[in-house]
């Protein structure tokens, strides 16, 4: 591989960083390696990998040339130190708590997350002696009053689903560094709009799945540290990085720099738990990567657009989207996401369950499937699929009505998709 330089502008980052051409073929394109092994030139070098006094590749369940360059790329991109791919979005959040979290411990997130993210905690995590405690984002003093000596780190998404509102990194870090508590963010319904490290977050997360391989044809995750967390000032809450790993011969992670969350995560938790990202996925990410810029920027222009036309429909009680937000949501939407607000979108139709079957059955070029960052439309109706399992309290505490409908806006024309909902309005 070639060497290559420092790019300011994500557009090139995600196009040059950490990969100019093969210098034995000359190939242009990142190339797969479907390589499980890689190949020790001695000894003597084998030992100076394993005992990290030198870097490359042992094991593919450790590390992969294509992985490695997707990684580069994601950390470069976002603004932090180092990166790891994972086998899924669902890991990527598991490797950062459990990174810092053991049984008896507790962490603190926002009680606004995506339904699978809420199983890992609550219940997968829970099981096995991990406590989260969930805050709300519009109360902040919540953050405070659930942390205590055994708080591990802090969690939350960016633009959570289906309320649709953006979290206030900013104020959460402010208060996550008073108590020298990482703040994780889930940042996978808007890379490039959304850049948690300028807001104080310490760790972001994505599931891959979604905007960042964006065309839905391949499940992964990422993890990414900034590189500047204080381990060793707060020593006492962070054993895990802060003391001997009897699991890697002693190795004090946070001796590792602005690297060390990564380390930890890839030769420990990697290692032991074995959710690599397959090269092939990696090399589909960075397809995907190449035109984040540009898709995202269609995906927000398409929703601004069609949370225009839906607030403007007499068979609509309201619309949910980041741009169109009052109040405090406004402030926080605005100085969080720039260039854009993002493609998930949702709206309340009038006349509830019966017109949300009716609209659902109508739409022709949408998809109806629970999945969003497709560079298609999809529509998903939450109260009866995703969260039908819920109570009614409990879908209403979520802002899920019987007319509630979540729209992750492709980048199709913005003609043809509005054309889509106003024919299946029609229906209803
Ligand atoms: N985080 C968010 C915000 C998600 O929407 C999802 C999946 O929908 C995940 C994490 C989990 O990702 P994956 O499906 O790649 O495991």
């Amino acid at each position: 591989m070639t060497e290559t330089q420092k790019y300011k502008n994500p557009e090139t980052i995600l196009l040059h960083a950490a990969y100019r051409h093969d210098k034995d073929t000359n190939s242009v394109a990142v190339p797969i390696y479907p390589s499980t092994a890689f190949v020790f030139d001695s000894l003597d070098k084998a030992a100076d990998l394993f005992s990290l006094k030198a870097e490359g590749n042992i094991y593919a369940r450790l590390s992969n040339p294509t992985s490695d360059i997707l990684e580069k790329r994601m950390a470069e991109f976002e603004g932090g130190s180092a990166a790891l791919s994972v086998s899924s979005g669902q890991s990527a959040s598991l490797l950062a708590v459990l990174n810092l979290c053991s049984c008896g411990d507790n962490f603190v997130a926002s009680k606004d997350l995506y339904g699978g993210t809420f199983n890992l905690f609550f219940h997968t995590l829970k099981n096995m002696g991990i406590e989260v405690r969930f805050a709300d984002p519009d109360d902040l003093d919540t953050f405070r009053k659930a942390t205590d000596d055994k708080t591990r780190c802090y969690f939350a998404e960016t633009t959570p689903n289906p309320r649709i509102n953006v979290f206030p990194i900013s104020d959460v870090a402010a208060i996550a560094k008073e108590y020298g508590i990482p703040l994780i963010i889930d940042n996978t319904c808007t890379p490039m709009l959304c850049r948690p490290f300028d807001h104080g977050a310490d760790v972001v997360v994505y599931s891959a799945t979604k905007y960042v391989g964006g065309h839905g044809n391949s499940l992964g995750g990422i993890i990414i540290e900034k590189g500047d967390f204080p381990w060793r000032e707060y020593a006492a809450r962070f054993p895990s990085m802060t003391e001997p790993d009897e699991s890697y011969h002693g190795q004090v992670w946070c001796d590792m720099g602005n690297v060390a969350f990564i380390m930890r995560a890839r030769l420990v938790l990697m290692r032991d738990l074995g959710c690599a990202m397959s090269p092939f996925n990696a090399w589909l990410m960075i397809q995907g990567l190449e035109t984040l810029p540009l898709r995202m920027r269609a995906h927000s222009e398409n929703a601004a657009k069609v949370a225009a036309f839906l607030s403007r429909h007499d068979k609509v009680n309201k619309v949910i989207y980041p741009s169109i937000a009052t109040g405090r949501q406004k402030e926080i939407s605005e100085k969080h996401l720039k260039g854009g607000f993002g493609g998930l979108m949702a709206f309340e139709l009038k006349g509830g369950l019966d017109a949300g079957k009716k609209f659902m059955g109508a739409l022709k070029l949408f998809y109806h499937v629970t999945n969003l960052g497709d560079t298609r439309s999809l529509a998903t109706h939450p109260a009866a699929t995703t969260h039908a399992q819920l109570s009614r309290e409990a879908k209403l505490a979520m802002g899920i009505t019987d007319g509630y409908i979540r729209l992750a806006i492709g980048i199709e024309h913005v003609d043809d998709i509005i054309a889509d909902l106003k024919q299946a309005l029609d229906k209803v």
